[in-house]
């Protein structure tokens, strides 16, 4: 028997789940029984590819155990198991998908509540649990394995003796103490009711003996324990249920099994498509940026199954980058199981699922524009910077898809606009669209260039992020109206008296310009006369194609 110690970050986190008062310790039944249907997945795609294997649907189950005596609570699945190394692997470090997100959560919130909202894999069975003994055999392995802990200092894997492949889970269930009650995760109407709520949609029956209550045959006035064995989920998974028969908190709790994010989704769509290509799909708009979101490390992609069997968790392919926040699943029948990575890429199917969903987001996007518009708000202020990165980045037709889903802040109405709405209030002699760049509203505000467009009654639309002003560049137009820079040399406001009066000055005023401009050296390309000023001295404006702005952005990018 070897006896080893758990990695440093493990530690921490499993002191944290111990001693934390929080109130959904139920979720570690839920992920104890994700995990068990993840392995089944696994060998289930297996036997259904790999003629070797025999295949046979009755074998895959899950079964839920509970003895009161000893109390002890077990999970018991038919997946495809664990290697020793995988035990090691799996169980001696945190699960790695969730561990650097979760640790900055942590970080964060200090970790009390948190741990509830969302799973953090098999270690919450110590919130519950003493003692967690594992035994496990591999579809890879002639042998069988058990793997002991009680959460604090290390566990201990030896060789033992195991039939059938797959995975045995007990739980040595805590003693209740003070204010907390441990005994209701040995009660199976608890149970039940957890796993409804939390696991109705996992695709293998969860099976557990009931001991029920029934009138006796002979003797219809008594009653006797009828053991039954029940499977307790309904098993049809979500996205081939029909609509009407969800509601929104359906579709928040299959966001949380599927740890789509810590958040709550601020919308979903469910769709259904039947034609040249045939699928189902669940996806959902998050109500919070990811906290990696723009960095490197997030990874987008859409979670992807032929047939209910899942087989590939993100599948890039399937999303286009200016919509890489949507998270959900793709389920089609037309997608062949073996496909590889490779073949997918090239896959015709799959091209025209993705460029199906493409449309639907899009759709979807821009209804909550119209009709709920506070939420599109909330959306575009986490994940609109992304899509102007996408008009912004297009060489294609990305830019028209996605002009009509931008907003801006507007001068005059002191809130986010968009584009189509600036034009629509537009004064009849107003030709361009006005923006103006700057750090913040506030510094927008006091630009001396917004003064005189301000006063000829025209909206201006402040861009405070720096992609705004680049991708608008891109945008050129809209409804044939040009963008124009408040800051840019040639506004072309003023009549055509002004204009006289100005060429007249400019001569006049002739040798104090030249020497202006000489006292500031290179520091400036020209000294002119303005006439766009209306209360401030002086303004710099940017001559030619790049903005002052622009400039500063492009000065930081690396060569
Ligand atoms: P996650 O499911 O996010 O990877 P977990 O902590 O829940 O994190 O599980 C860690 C890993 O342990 C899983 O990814 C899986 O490889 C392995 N594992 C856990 N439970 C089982 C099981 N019942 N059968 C096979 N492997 C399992
Ligand atoms: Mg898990």
């Amino acid at each position: 028997m070897e006896k080893k110690q758990f990695q440093a970050e493990s530690k921490r986190l499993l002191e944290m789940m111990v001693h934390s008062i929080y109130s959904q310790k139920e979720i570690f039944l839920r992920e104890l029984i994700s995990n068990a249907s993840d392995a089944i997945d696994k060998i289930y795609y297996k036997a259904l590819t790999d003629d070797s294997i025999s295949f046979n649907q009755d074998d895959y189950y899950i079964r839920i155990e509970t003895d009161k005596d000893k109390r002890t609570l077990t999970v018991k699945d038919t997946g495809i198991g664990m290697t020793q190394e995988e035990l090691e692997e799996n169980l001696g470090t945190i699960a790695k998908s969730g561990s650097l997100s979760f640790k900055n959560e942590v970080e964060m919130q200090e970790g009390q509540e948190i741990i509830g909202q969302f799973g953090v894999g098999f270690y919450s069975s110590f919130m519950v649990a003493d003692k967690v003994t594992v035994y496990t055999r591999s579809l890879h392995s002639e042998r069988g394995f058990k793997w002991e802990s009680n959460g604090e200092d290390g566990y201990t894997i030896e060789s033992y003796d195991k039939q059938d492949i797959g995975t045995e889970i007990i739980l040595q269930i805590k003693e209740n103490a003070e204010e907390e009650n441990y005994d209701e995760f040995l009660e199976q109407h608890r149970l039940t009711s957890i796993i409804k709520k939390y696991s109705d949609f996992i695709r293998y029956p969860i099976k557990m003996e009931v001991v029920e209550q029934k009138a006796k045959e002979d003797n219809p006035e008594e009653l006797e324990d009828i053991i039954e064995d029940k499977t307790l989920n309904s098993m049809v998974p979500i996205w081939r249920k029909n609509k009407q028969e969800l509601n929104d908190e359906d579709y928040e709790s299959f966001y949380q099994e599927k740890h789509f994010g810590f958040d709550k989704p601020l919308s979903h769509l469910h769709t259904s498509v039947d034609g040249m290509v045939r699928f189902q799909s669940i996806l959902y708009v998050p109500e919070q940026l990811p906290f990696n979101y723009y960095s490197q490390d997030f990874e987008k992609g859409l979670e992807l199954y032929s047939n209910g069997v899942l087989i590939m968790e993100k599948c890039a392919d399937l999303l286009p980058d200016h919509f890489s926040f949507v998270r959900g699943i793709v389920d089609s029948e037309d997608l062949s199981l073996n496909i590889s990575r490779e073949i997918l890429q090239q896959d015709r199917q799959v091209k025209l699922i993705a460029k199906n969903i493409e449309k639907k987001i899009k759709n979807h996007l821009q209804s909550l524009l119209k009709n709920e518009r506070e939420k599109y708000v909330q959306f575009f202020e986490a994940f609109g910077r992304q899509l102007k990165y996408g008009v912004y980045a297009d060489f294609g037709t990305n830019k028209d898809k996605l002009k009509d889903l931008l907003l801006f802040y507007s001068s005059s109405e002191e809130k986010l606009v968009s584009l189509k709405e600036y034009v629509e209030r537009m004064p009849e002699d107003q030709e361009h669209i006005y923006y103006a760049t700057g750090e913040s509203h506030d510094r927008i505000e006091k630009l001396p260039q917004t003064e005189l467009v301000k006063e000829k009654g025209y909206e201006i639309l402040y861009f405070t992020d720096e992609v705004d002003e680049f991708a608008i560049r891109m945008l050129i137009n809209y409804d044939d109206k040009e963008f124009k820079n408040v800051s840019s040399g040639d506004l072309d406001l003023e009549d055509e008296e002004t204009k006289k009066e100005a060429e007249k000055q400019k001569e006049e005023h002739k040798d104090l310009l030249a020497e202006m401009k000489e006292a500031l050296g290179n520091k400036v390309k020209d000294v002119k006369l303005s006439t766009r000023l209306v209360t401030h001295p002086v303004c710099l404006s940017a001559d030619g194609e790049v903005s002052i702005e622009m400039e500063k952005v492009l000065k930081q990018m690396p060569d």
